[in-house]
C-alpha cells in the first residue's frame, strides 16, 4: 500500500489526466475505477449513482461481472450500499456477508469477496453516489484508507457531475422532479400561492479546481483563509461591521470557538496533505461534518453543527472569491427565497415587489420571520428539512402556502394547475373583500371586533383594505430590529406618528419593546443564556433598563397629541411588573406635562397576557389595568413549556385543548368581572377555525394578520356563537388531548364558514 498521503495525491493526479482526457463519460468511468482498484490494490472498485427516484444503480466496476453495470440496482436502504447512500455514511467490514444488511445480487458475482469498504460520494451536501471498493482476502481496511477513498470520492462527484451523468439521469427517469415535502415536517408559515424562481438567501458555492498543483500552497491558501476568517470573526465581534442583522453575539461567539478550534483545523490540513485544493478540503470536511449533522439526534449538537457549516460556507466563499450574500439587484421577478433559517430584517432587506414566497428548513409559525412573511402577504413554508440540497439558483418552484407542499421543478401540468388554483384563490380573496364593509356578527347578534396585528410601515394599508376596526397590537420592535442601532427619540417619535397617520383615525395599541429570545438586535449585546425564551428579555429588560423604556414612552405620548392612545406592555409576569411599567408611562405623562408639550386627549394602559401566573393575579390586576390582550403564541407556549418554535414540538399540543381553551375562558370571565375589554393578538386568531374556538369560549375582539380578517368574518357572519358555547362547555371537561375535529365536526353540521 502507498504511504497514506502520496497514495491519494497520485491517484488525484490520474484522476486529473483522466478528467482532462477526450473519452466518453462511461470510458472516463471505466477507467477510473480500474484505476482506484489498482491504487488501493483492491479486486474491485465500482461506483453506484444516486438516479432522482432514489434507486442506486451499478454505473461502473472492476472486479464484478460487467454485464451487471447499469443492471444491478439498489433502493435507498436497500443493502450495503443503500444502507451508505442513506445515512450519508461510509462502512469498513472484514466480512460483508456477515452484516445484517448485506443484500446479495446474484448478477455482480460478488460472492468471491469478503472485506468491503464503501464510502458516499456526495455533492453539495447530498449524497449523489457510492464509491466501494472490495478484496478476496478477509481484511481491515486503515484509517488511511478510508480517507483516501473519501477523498476519491469527492472528486469523482465531480467528475460524475462534469460529465454530464447527474443531469443525463435526470431527464432520462423523470424530467422533472416534484418534490414533496408535504407531511409531519413541512409547515405552512403564511397562506397563498406563488409560482417563481429559487434565490438561495446563502448562494452555493461551486468549487472549479478539486486537485492540488502544489501541496504547500494549498496549505499558505488554506492558512490565509483560515487567518482572514478569524479577522472577520474579531471585526463582527467588535461590531466593526455588520455581516447580517441575525449575526447575534451569541452565534459569533461560537463561530470564533470553532474558528479556532484545534481539531477542525488539523483536519482541514489533512485534506490538503492528501492531494485537494484548499477550498476543496473545506468541502471534504464540511461533506463529513453535514453527515454527522444528518446522524445526530440532539437539535442543540446540530445546531452548533450548523454554525460550523456557516463557518466553511464562509472559508469557501473567501477562498473561491464568492459573494458573501444573495446579490439583491439581480433577483428575478418571480423570487422564492430558500434558506436554513431567517431573521425579519433579513427578509424585508429584499425587494419586495419581485419576492413571492420564503422556504425555509427552519421556523415556525409564531417565529417573527413568519410573521413578517405574513405581513407582506407572501406565502411561506417552515420545517423544509433538506430542501436547500434539494434546489439550485434558479430552480423552478411551487410553493403552496395552504397546505405546505413545494414542488421543485414541476411539470408544465403540474404549474398549470397550480395557476389555476392562483386564479381560484384570488376569486375567493374577492369574495373576502365583498364582507370589508359588513359587520362581524354572528348570527346570534355577537359582534367581534376585529383588529389587525401590524408591526411595519407596510402593514398600514392592510388595516384599510381588510375593513378592520384597528390595530390591536403594533409590535413596535420590528422597527429597532430594522434599525443598524438604537432608534433615537426623533426617529421614534417620527415613526409612531406615520402610524398613528396612516390608521386615519381608527385605535392603535402600541406595544412596547418585546426584545429577547428570537427577537433580537444587531445593536444589542445580550448576555448568553441558558433559556432565552425564559430569560432576561422584554419588560423584564425594560424594566432594569427604564431609560430604553422612558424614551420609547415620551415617544408614543408625544407622536400621540391629540389622539386617544392605548400603550400595553408584554410579558408581565406580576402585578408589581404592571405597575412599575405603567409608572414609567405615568411619570413620563407628567413631565412631559410640565414641559407644556401637547398630549394625548386620553391615555389607555393595557397588559399582555402571555404568561400564566397572571391567571391566579387577575383580580388583582385587572382594576390596574384598562384593557388585555391575550398574547397566545406566548401563553400557549409557556401553559405547556413547550418552545413555539422548536420543530420538533409543533402539533405536539393543540391551542384547541381543553387546557389553553379553559384558560381563554377564564380570562374572558373575568375581564367581564372586572368591566374591562379583553382581546387576544396573538396568531390564533386569524385562522378561522381556532377564531371559531376562542369566539366560543367568549372573545368578542380579536387582532389578527391581516389577511385573516376575511375569512375570521365570513367564520363569524355564518356562526351561532350560544350553540356553539353549549356545544364547548362539556368537551372542555371530557379530558381530550384536543376538540379541534369535534369543532370541525360542529362548523360543517351548523354550515359555519371555516
Ligand atoms: C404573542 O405572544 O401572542 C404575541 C402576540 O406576541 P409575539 O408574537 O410578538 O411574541
Ligand atoms: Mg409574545
Amino acid at each position: 500500500m502507498p504511504s497514506p498521503t502520496l497514495g491519494p495525491r497520485i491517484l488525484l493526479r490520474k484522476l486529473r489526466e483522466v478528467m482532462a482526457g477526450q473519452e466518453t463519460a462511461q470510458q472516463r468511468l471505466d477507467k477510473i475505477v480500474t484505476m482506484i482498484a489498482g491504487n488501493m490494490v483492491a479486486e474491485v472498485c465500482s461506483i453506484y449513482v444516486m438516479r432522482p427516484d432514489g434507486v442506486l444503480e451499478l454505473y461502473a466496476t472492476e472486479g464484478l461481472k460487467r454485464e451487471a453495470v447499469h443492471k444491478s440496482q439498489l433502493k435507498a436502504g436497500e443493502g450495503l450500499v443503500g444502507m451508505i447512500a442513506e445515512q450519508a455514511i461510509g462502512l469498513n467490514l472484514t466480512e460483508a456477508v456477515d452484516h445484517p444488511a448485506f443484500k446479495y445480487l446474484p448478477e455482480t458475482g460478488e460472492e468471491l469477496f469478503h472485506s468491503f469498504l464503501g464510502v458516499p460520494i456526495m455533492r453539495g451536501g447530498s449524497v449523489i453516489g457510492v464509491l466501494v471498493v472490495q478484496n478476496k482476502t478477509r481484511r481491515h481496511y486503515t484509517e488511511e484508507e478510508e480517507e483516501a477513498l473519501q477523498t476519491t470520492a469527492m472528486v469523482l462527484a465531480e467528475v460524475l457531475a462534469t460529465s454530464g451523468f447527474l443531469e443525463a439521469t435526470q431527464t432520462v427517469f423523470s424530467g422533472t422532479v416534484e418534490l414533496r415535502t408535504q407531511g409531519l415536517r413541512a409547515e405552512s408559515l403564511a397562506e397563498g400561492i406563488a409560482l417563481g424562481h429559487v434565490v438561495l438567501h446563502e448562494p452555493r458555492v461551486h468549487i472549479q479546481n478539486m486537485i492540488a498543483e502544489s501541496v504547500p500552497l494549498e496549505l499558505e491558501r488554506l492558512d490565509g483563509a483560515v487567518s482572514h476568517l478569524r479577522q472577520q470573526v474579531e471585526d463582527l465581534l467588535a461590531g466593526h461591521e455588520a455581516l447580517g442583522a441575525n449575526d447575534s453575539a451569541d452565534v459569533l461567539e461560537t463561530i470564533r470557538m470553532f474558528a479556532h478550534d484545534k481539531g477542525w483545523l488539523g483536519r482541514l490540513k489533512e485534506a490538503v496533505q492528501t492531494g485537494l485544493t484548499a477550498e476543496a478540503a473545506v468541502e471534504r470536511v464540511q461533506n463529513d461534518n453535514r453527515a454527522r449533522m444528518m446522524r445526530t439526534p440532539d437539535p442543540y449538537l446540530r445546531e452548533r453543527m450548523h454554525d460550523l457549516d456557516d463557518l466553511s460556507n464562509r472559508l469557501l466563499r473567501y477562498l473561491t472569491g464568492a459573494v458573501a450574500t444573495a446579490s439583491r439587484t439581480d433577483l428575478p421577478d418571480n423570487a422564492i427565497v430558500i434558506s436554513r433559517n431567517m431573521g425579519p430584517a433579513e427578509l424585508l432587506d429584499y425587494d419586495r415587489s419581485k419576492i413571492r414566497g420564503v422556504v425555509l428548513e427552519e421556523g415556525g409559525k409564531t417565529s417573527h420571520v413568519a410573521i413578517v412573511a405574513r405581513a407582506l402577504g407572501i406565502p411561506a413554508i417552515g420545517q423544509a428539512t433538506g430542501i436547500i440540497n434539494m434546489v439550485d439558483d434558479g430552480s423552478a418552484i411551487i410553493v403552496d402556502g395552504g397546505s405546505g407542499e413545494i414542488f421543485v421543478r414541476p411539470s408544465p401540468e403540474l404549474e398549470k394547475s397550480y395557476a389555476e388554483k392562483v386564479r381560484f384563490y384570488a376569486t375567493k380573496q374577492e369574495r373576502f373583500r365583498a364582507l370589508r364593509d359588513l359587520p362581524a356578527t354572528t348570527r346570534d347578534g355577537q359582534t367581534v371586533t376585529l383588529n389587525i396585528n401590524a408591526g411595519l410601515v407596510v402593514d398600514m394599508p392592510h388595516l384599510h383594505e381588510s375593513g378592520a376596526a384597528g390595530v390591536g397590537l403594533y409590535r413596535t420592535e420590528l422597527h429597532f430590529m430594522m434599525a443598524s442601532r438604537f432608534p433615537r427619540l426623533s426617529a421614534q417619535v417620527k415613526h409612531y406618528k406615520s402610524i398613528i397617520d396612516q390608521a386615519q383615525g381608527k385605535p392603535v395599541v402600541f406595544r412596547t419593546l418585546d426584545i429577547g429570545a428570537d427577537k433580537t438586535l444587531p445593536y444589542l449585546r445580550q448576555p448568553r443564556e441558558e433559556n432565552p425564551a425564559l430569560g432576561w428579555r422584554s419588560i423584564r429588560m425594560a424594566l432594569d433598563r427604564p431609560a430604553l423604556l422612558r424614551l420609547q414612552v415620551r415617544a408614543m405620548l408625544l407622536a400621540g397629541a391629540g389622539i386617544d392612545l392605548k400603550i400595553m406592555f408584554p410579558m408581565i409576569a406580576d402585578v408589581q411588573e404592571f405597575v412599575a411599567a405603567r409608572d414609567v408611562v405615568l411619570k413620563e405623562h407628567a413631565y412631559l406635562a410640565t414641559r407644556g408639550h401637547a398630549l394625548p386627549q386620553s391615555l389607555k394602559i393595557g397588559v399582555m397576557i402571555e404568561i400564566p401566573a397572571l391567571l391566579w393575579q387577575l383580580d388583582d390586576l385587572l382594576p390596574l389595568a384598562d384593557f388585555a390582550s391575550i398574547g397566545s403564541n406566548d401563553l400557549v407556549q409557556f401553559l405547556f413549556a413547550s418552545d413555539r418554535g422548536n420543530p420538533k414540538l409543533i402539533g405536539r399540543y393543540d391551542p384547541l385543548s381543553p387546557a389553553a381553551l379553559g384558560a381563554m375562558r377564564q380570562i374572558v370571565e373575568k375581564g367581564k368581572q372586572h368591566g374591562k375589554t379583553v382581546t387576544l393578538c396573538g396568531e390564533l386568531g386569524g385562522r378561522p377555525l381556532e377564531a371559531m374556538g376562542l369566539v366560543g369560549v367568549g372573545l368578542t375582539s380579536m387582532s389578527m394578520v391581516p389577511s385573516g380578517i376575511g375569512p375570521v368574518k365570513a367564520m363569524i357572519r355564518s356562526l351561532d356563537q350560544a350553540k356553539l358555547w353549549a356545544f364547548m362547555q362539556p368537551l372542555l371537561h371530557s379530558g381530550r388531548h384536543s376538540i379541534r375535529a369535534e369543532l370541525a365536526e360542529f362548523a360543517r353540521a351548523n354550515g359555519t364558514e371555516i
